[in-house]
């Protein structure tokens, strides 16, 4: 499924982002920055030990924030690492936390010249954020980024899994009505 917005395209699919042609990849990583499981341990393993060693380097990152590394031997040229929030209820500042990750690995995509971005559904894993909710706040926020920069030609979210590529899709169809 695919939309254009102010002349970019978003996109989603189901699939594994660690095989994306994207210029940047999303990690959906944890404030230590230092590898985990699900979709972080994937991109690590996938990419080579030289995505740690620069991630070290960063001293961890805090939550809602993005921090770029090279993509070490991955398709993607950078990855970038962004921390969901742990979702408690949804009372604890989560929706904001979660939409500032989006934003924030856009700018920072932006930053550094970088014109099509892949994300995975941050914090729908271990961190537990219900899909529909997770889903409508990731597209509201993309879509209001690309409402009003010009420089990314594409961003994809790349699902993991039927449902969860389900969920975005009734999502995004909700949104564009
Ligand atoms: P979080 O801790 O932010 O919840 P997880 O990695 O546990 O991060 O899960 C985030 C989402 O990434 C989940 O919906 C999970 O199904 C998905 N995911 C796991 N592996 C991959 C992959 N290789 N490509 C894309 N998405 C993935």
């Amino acid at each position: 499924m695919q939309v254009t917005i102010n002349q970019s395209t978003l996109e989603l699919l189901e699939g594994d982002i660690t095989q994306q042609d994207t210029e940047a990849i999303v990690n959906a990583a944890n404030t230590t920055l230092l590898g985990g499981g699900g979709v972080d341990g994937t991109i690590h393993r996938e990419g080579g030990p030289q995505i740690l060693e620069e991630c070290r380097k960063l001293n961890g990152c805090p939550t809602g924030e993005a921090k770029i590394t090279g993509g070490g031997r991955l398709k993607a040229r950078y990855v970038i690492h962004t921390v969901g929030p742990v979702y408690s209820g949804g009372g604890r500042g989560e929706a904001e936390k979660l939409a500032s990750c989006y934003r924030r690995s856009l700018e920072v995509a932006s930053a550094n010249g970088v014109t099509s971005v892949a994300f995975p559904s941050i914090s729908t894993g271990a961190y537990r954020y219900p899909i529909d909710e997770a889903a409508r706040l990731a597209l509201s926020t993309v879509m209001d980024y690309l409402k009003s920069h010009q420089d990314l030609r594409e961003v994809r979210f790349v699902l993991f899994g039927q449902p969860a590529f389900d969920a975005y899709c009734e999502a995004l169809r909700n949104l564009a009505a």
